[in-house]
Formats: structure tokens, C-alpha cells, sequence
């Protein structure tokens, strides 16, 4: 997505589109098309002023022309007496006012008649001037070419005209035809000049420019461009530009230039785009401070909204909303304020059910910890009278029994066994679920677990007829640190279930080892598959949780509290590990679990494994105090021991046991670990820093709490070795055998 623009850069945008672009093109539009108007309504002037001075002139030119010629027939016709020649000449010279003077040349060129009247003139040889010869051969009218009149000092040109008696010469004067030209011109920035063919100047709208020596230096051009009619052209005279128009006055050779300064013309055009760029920059300046003042409470508003925004975000709901004034910002106010109250009514909707969910979760985790509590309490309670009904029934066994007695008792043990395996495992559950359960990491070595394993299902498959496969890939090495006693607990448990679920096949106990990051640890990946009977889709997601059975039905076929799978995953992810399970009715379970273990040190490598002792090692001979408060226990372990030739001496507890010590003397103590008066424990460290000479003698722990890690605190409390209850009479031996003396 496109990166979102600042809402002052889209302003300003449409700002620019909205208002400069259109000004500027206005401005431009409204100025070039004053221009194209000024320039036409200037050539438009230059042209009217042109035709109309050039036909006011030819006129003027006309009238003076026809004057004399009206003069000249009246001479011819004899109509005139001499004597009122003057008198005429007079009139002709008031009527007309173009003239500075007439004089009437006779036949030789002497001045005959003249007005004004001038006595130096008059009877004046004029035979050899231009005016008289000229006229007098060619027989028309001539102009002459323009002079300064000597007479008055005025710009002047003198047209003859012959009569059938001499030349009339009339002078022309200039001054009115300047008058005329300046009528013409006074403000409108026109500049008007006649030129004569030689390109004098014979009138200019200023005064004292014309017949003046310098020349135009453009005259040449002009009086090119007059060999046609009309002419416009620009010149650009003196550094500005002006608009020249260009008329040849037909009859006299003359040219009529007229001059528009383009600056004077433009000057209003100019005027115009400089206001308007005012104007402009004046709007522009003004729409800027508008959008900046308006923007400026946009922004403020919004960053007091985004404020407000944050402090509803953080969990505070003292709004100070801005209050623009501006209707949908109203709006936004309003409906945000609303959406606040909401948020907070939610709120604290949320707080009341999560105050309401913690207290029912203590509540839960309360009834939980109390079931977990009174399962141990209640297994443990069990198992007391359990253990004594087992002890009894393998001292039973020991008796003379005819073989359907023995069977009996068989069955009777094999149930009391599996009661305290049941109890085992709901003690292990509410450990963990207590998070009770340590998990003591030490040496071992795989293939003692892989054989016990062996030695416990192998049996027991084979007779179903399945085989029991354990393999470990040779890449791992026997030697590990871990916890053996939970691992053994896994396998055991998964192990188990495939045996008590196939009928037909094999099971498969498998070690694979998996990559790991650090030097000497070993990830290691175990499977156990069976081709038993699977379990549906719909059982595994529940099957890791305690109680679950995928035989919930009365119909049920095989045992179980279906507490195995849970404490399996559990004692699992306790060791960091990760398990999982894939199953098909019908072909068979897989899980698989993957366990870490740590580097064994380099002397830790050979696992000193316990020589093989013997169960039945000779006993006879030893003395034995046995201090346990457990009637039934005593009974059984007294009983035990007599039954392979020793005759124990009984204490109910730590008290009597040391007070026993001091009369006699034994080989071997066997300490219950929970006694009252005195505890097994106290018992022990006495007996160990009593200095007296039974402070070595060997003192077996008996402990119905037995857990890994239990030897080494058992051991550092100064006892040699210890027994877990109930008491297997294997057990209790290979203790003995190890611990007797020599
Ligand atoms: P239990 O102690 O009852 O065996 P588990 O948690 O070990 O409890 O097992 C729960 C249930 O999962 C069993 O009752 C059985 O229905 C099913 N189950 C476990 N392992 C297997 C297996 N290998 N093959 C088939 N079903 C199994």
C-alpha cells in the first residue's frame, strides 16, 4: 500500500490546484487578451488616424490647389483689373489662411502682384527660380520642395500654377497643416510626421521637429514602405518599439507617418498584469492564511482527538475532547465519546467476570489441591494395610500349601500388587500435579533399563505370543545422565499398554538419536510400537488426560485407571522433553517421545553397575534389629527373616533402638524411617555420632515414600541403603547380602 500523505500536504495540494493554477491562468488569459485588444485597437487607431489626416490633407492640399487654379482661370479670362489683384489676392490669402503669401509672376518672371504687400518683392526677377521656370515649361502645377520661409520664418513649400500671363507662386505654410496634424494626435501617444520625398520633415506633431537638419534614421524605410498604400510596420526607435503607419499622400509625393509608442499603448496592459499579479499574490496570501487558520484547528483537533484516543487505549477515561465547533467534528466527538463509554462499560464487565473466573479458578485450583491431597492421603492410607496383606500373604506363600492354597495366594498377591501399582500412580499424579514430583538426574545406563524391561514384559509378551523387539541405535552411547527412575517409569507404562493391547505381532522399543546443540548432550528419540489393537481418531486428543479410557463402557476388556498416558506425558515435559502419539485401529499405536541427557563426565563413563547378588545369599547367623512401629510390617519382616534363619530383635521405634544398642550387639539394623517418640532419621545421625562401637554398623532405611533421589538423601542422613515398602523379599535380601558384614 501506497505510503499514507500528511492531511497538510493534500491541503496544500488542492490548495495549489484550486486556487494558484486557476488564478495564474485567469491572470494569463485576462492579460494576453488585453494585449491582442490594446494591439488591434491600436492598429485599428493608427489606421483611422492615418486615412482620415491623409484625406484631411490631400483636401487641404486640394483646396490650396484649386484656390490658386480658380485664381489662375480668373487671370486667364481676363476677369481681374489689375488694379484689384491685390485686393483678390488678399481675399484668396484670408479665405484660404494655408498661405504665407501669393504673388503673381508675369510673363518674364517679375513679381507683378503680391500679398501680403512687399515692396521688396514686388517687381523682384523671379525668371530663374525653379517655381516660374518649371511651371512655365512643363505647363502643370508644382510643388516645391519644403524651405523655410523667409518671410515669416515658417516651414513652407510653394506651389506654382501657370496662367496663360505668367506663374501665380503661392507659399504654403506648413503651420497650419502642423496644426492640423497635432489636432490629430494630442494624447492619444501618437506621434505624426509628413515627410516630403526627400524625406524632410514638412509637419511633426511635435513642435520644432520639423525641417530640422537630422534625419529620422528610419525615413528611408518609410518612405520605401509608402510606394504602396497603407502600411503598417514596427520600428523599434530610441530603445522602445513603436508601431509605425505608413501613407503616401498620392498628389504631392509627401508621406504621412503615423507612430504609435508601443509603451504608451501597452502601458494600461501592463498596468492590468501588475495588478492582477497583486491581486493574485494578494488572494494567494490571503487563501494560505485562511487554510492555515482553518488546517491549524483541523491539526489541533485531531491531535487532541489522537490524545484522547491513547488515554482510552491506555485504560483512562478522563476525555478533555476538543469541542471544534465545526459540525462533524461534533460528530466524531460524540460518537467517539459513546464508543469510550462502551469500551468502559465492557471493561469493567471484563474485570468483574475476570475477578469472578480467578475466584472460581482458586476455587478450582483449591479442589483440585484438595483432591490431590486426599489421593495421597488416601493411597497412602491404603497402602499401610495393603503392604500388611501383601507381607502376610508372601509369608503365607512361604508355608506348607497344598497347590490350590498356593494358587489362592498367588492371585491374592498379584492383587495386592496391582492395588499398590494403581496407588503408586495416583500418588505420582497428584506429586506432579502438586509439582511434588523431582525429577534427580544421575548416571545410568540404558541398557540396564532396555533388560529390565526385558525381563518384566518379555515374558509375558512371549506367552501371548508377541515378540518383544528393543533396539538402540549404536550411535548412542550406553552411558547417560538422566533420570532412570522416570525414564524407566515411561517405558515401563508405554511398554505396558502395547503388551496388555496386542495379541498378535510384535512391539518395538526404539532409540534414535536426534541433533542437539551442545557438545556431549544427547537428544535421543524413543518409540514404542505395537501392532495391538489402536485407538480412534476421536480417543487421541483426550488420551494424555488422567482418566481417560477408550473403553469407557461396562463392557471393558482390559484394566487400567487410565492414568498411565497421563503421567507419562507428564513426567516427559517435566524432563523438557516433547511426546506424541499416532495410532490406526486395527494396525496399531506408535508413541514417541524425545528426552535430553546430559554430558556424563569422562570418569563417569563406566556406570559401575552393582555386582549380581545373589537372593539366596546365606543369612544364617546374622543379628538383625528391626525398629518399625507397623505391627503388621514388624510381623512380616520378622517374619520374613526367620523363615531364611534369622531371628531379628523388634523395637516399636528410634528411642528403643538406641537403648537396644547399648546392650547388644547386632550386624545390621533395619529402621523404619516414620516411627513416633523417634524418627528413623534422628535415630540414625545418633547412632553415627554416638562414638560408640555400633556408630558403623549398617543401617537399611525403610520408607514407604520411595523416589529417585531418595538414596542420596538417605545416604547423607547416614544410612547405608534403603528399602521401599511394601517389601519384596527379593529386595530385602540383596540389601541384606550387600550390607551384612563380611
Ligand atoms: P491405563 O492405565 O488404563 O492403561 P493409560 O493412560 O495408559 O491408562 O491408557 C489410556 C487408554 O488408552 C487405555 O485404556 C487404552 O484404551 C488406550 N491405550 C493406551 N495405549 C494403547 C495401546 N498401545 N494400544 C491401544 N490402546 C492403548
Amino acid at each position: 500500500m501506497a505510503k499514507p500523505r500528511s492531511l497538510k500536504y493534500i491541503f496544500y495540494r488542492n490548495l495549489g490546484a484550486a486556487l494558484v493554477v486557476p488564478l495564474l491562468l485567469m491572470s494569463l488569459v485576462t492579460v494576453f487578451t488585453a494585449y491582442q485588444n490594446a494591439r488591434t485597437q491600436m492598429v485599428a487607431n493608427s489606421k483611422r488616424v492615418s486615412i482620415l489626416l491623409s484625406s484631411t490633407i490631400k483636401t487641404s492640399i486640394q483646396d490650396s490647389e484649386s484656390g490658386i487654379a480658380a485664381l489662375s482661370m480668373l487671370l486667364d479670362g481676363g476677369k481681374i483689373e489689375p488694379e484689384a489683384l491685390p485686393y483678390v489676392l488678399g481675399q484668396i490669402l484670408k479665405s484660404h489662411g494655408s498661405f504665407l503669401d501669393i504673388r503673381v509672376l508675369n510673363d518674364r518672371g517679375i513679381v507683378w502682384a503680391m500679398s501680403p504687400y512687399d515692396e521688396d518683392v514686388l517687381g523682384l526677377d523671379m525668371s530663374r527660380a525653379p517655381q516660374f521656370f518649371d511651371a512655365k515649361k512643363y505647363g502643370v502645377v508644382l510643388w516645391s520642395k519644403a524651405y523655410i520661409s523667409a518671410y515669416m520664418g515658417h516651414p513652407t513649400a510653394s506651389i506654382s500654377v501657370p496662367f496663360s500671363g505668367g506663374v501665380i507662386v503661392a507659399s504654403y505654410d506648413f503651420v497650419k497643416l502642423r496644426r492640423t496634424v497635432r489636432e490629430f494626435a494630442p494624447d492619444s501617444g501618437l506621434t505624426v510626421s509628413i515627410l516630403d520625398e526627400a524625406g524632410t520633415i514638412l509637419a511633426h506633431s511635435e513642435a520644432g521637429k520639423a525641417l530640422r537638419r537630422e534625419r529620422d534614421p528610419n525615413t528611408d524605410d518609410y518612405l520605401a514602405l509608402s510606394k504602396e498604400s497603407l502600411r503598417l510596420a514596427m520600428f523599434d526607435i530610441g530603445g522602445h518599439e513603436e508601431m509605425i503607419t505608413v501613407t503616401p499622400i498620392s498628389a504631392t509625393g509627401w508621406t504621412l507617418v503615423v507612430a504609435q509608442n508601443m509603451k504608451l499603448v501597452m502601458g494600461p496592459v501592463y498596468k492590468l498584469a501588475y495588478t492582477y499579479g497583486v491581486f493574485a499574490i494578494i488572494f494567494l496570501l490571503l487563501g494560505i492564511a485562511l487554510a492555515y487558520h482553518f488546517l491549524s484547528r483541523v491539526f489541533s483537533y485531531f491531535q487532541k482527538l489522537i490524545v484522547n484516543i491513547r488515554r482510552v487505549s491506555d485504560g483512562s477515561y478522563q476525555l478533555d475532547l476538543p469541542h471544534e465547533g465545526i459540525r462533524e467534528m461534533e460528530e466524531v466527538e460524540e460518537n467517539f465519546y459513546l464508543m469510550s463509554r462502551h469500551i468502559r462499560t465492557r471493561e469493567e464487565h471484563i474485570v468483574e467476570l475476570n475477578e469472578e473466573l480467578q475466584l472460581r479458578l482458586g476455587e478450582a485450583e483449591t479442589a483440585n489441591l484438595a483432591k490431590s491431597a486426599f489421593l495421597a492421603n488416601m493411597s497412602h492410607e491404603l497402602r499401610t494395610p495393603l503392604n500388611g496383606a501383601l507381607g502376610m500373604l508372601q509369608l503365607l506363600q512361604m508355608c506348607d500349601l497344598n497347590a490350590e492354597q498356593k494358587d489362592y495366594t498367588e492371585i491374592a498377591i498379584r492383587s495386592c500388587k496391582s492395588l499398590t501399582g494403581l496407588l503408586n500412580d495416583i500418588l505420582d499424579l497428584s506429586r506432579i500435579e502438586a509439582n511434588r514430583m523431582p525429577i534427580i538426574p544421575e548416571r545410568f545406563r540404558l541398557s540396564e533399563i532396555y533388560t529390565s524391561l526385558d525381563e518384566i514384559f518379555g515374558l509375558t509378551a512371549r506367552k501371548k505370543g508377541v515378540d518383544l523387539i528393543l533396539e538402540v541405535s549404536p550411535e548412542i552411547p550406553d552411558a547417560q545422565l538422566g533420570d532412570p527412575v522416570r525414564i524407566k517409569q515411561i517405558l515401563f507404562n508405554l511398554v505396558g499398554n502395547a503388551v496388555k493391547f496386542t495379541a498378535t505381532g510384535n512391539i518395538m522399543v526404539e532409540a534414535y538419536p536426534l541433533p542437539s546443540d551442545g557438545l556431549d548432550v544427547y537428544r535421543v528419540l524413543f518409540s514404542v510400537s505395537d501392532t495391538g489393537l489402536g485407538i480412534d481418531d476421536s480417543q487421541l486428543e483426550n488420551i494424555f488426560k488422567p482418566f481417560t479410557q477408550t473403553e469407557a463402557s461396562f463392557t471393558r476388556r482390559f484394566g487400567g485407571a487410565g492414568l498411565g498416558l497421563s503421567i507419562v506425558k507428564r513426567l516427559v515435559e517435566l524432563m523438557s522433553g516433547k511426546i506424541s502419539i499416532a495410532s490406526s485401529v486395527g494396525y496399531g499405536t506408535v508413541v514417541y517421545f524425545c528426552l535430553t541427557f546430559g554430558p556424563v563426565p569422562s570418569q563417569d563413563e563406566n556406570v559401575s553397575v552393582p555386582a549380581e547378588i545373589s537372593s539366596k545369599a546365606d543369612m544364617s547367623g546374622v543379628r538383625i534389629l528391626v525398629a518399625e512401629d507397623e505391627k503388621v510390617n514388624q510381623m512380616f519382616i520378622e517374619g520374613l527373616l526367620i523363615k531364611h534363619g534369622v531371628h531379628p530383635v523388634c523395637v516399636k521405634n528410634g528411642q528403643e533402638a538406641l537403648e537396644m544398642l547399648e546392650s547388644n550387639s547386632f550386624d545390621l539394623i533395619l529402621m523404619d524411617v516414620q516411627m513416633p517418640i523417634m524418627d528413623g532419621m534422628v535415630a540414625t545421625q545418633l547412632i553415627r555420632e554416638s562414638g560408640k562401637p555400633y556408630a558403623e554398623i549398617p543401617v537399611i532405611a525403610l520408607t514407604a515414600h520411595a523416589m529417585g533421589g531418595d538414596r542420596e538423601k538417605f545416604l547423607k542422613a547416614g544410612f547405608s541403603d534403603y528399602l521401599s515398602k511394601p517389601l519384596e523379599f527379593d529386595d530385602l535380601l540383596k540389601v541384606l547380602a550387600q550390607n551384612r558384614p563380611q
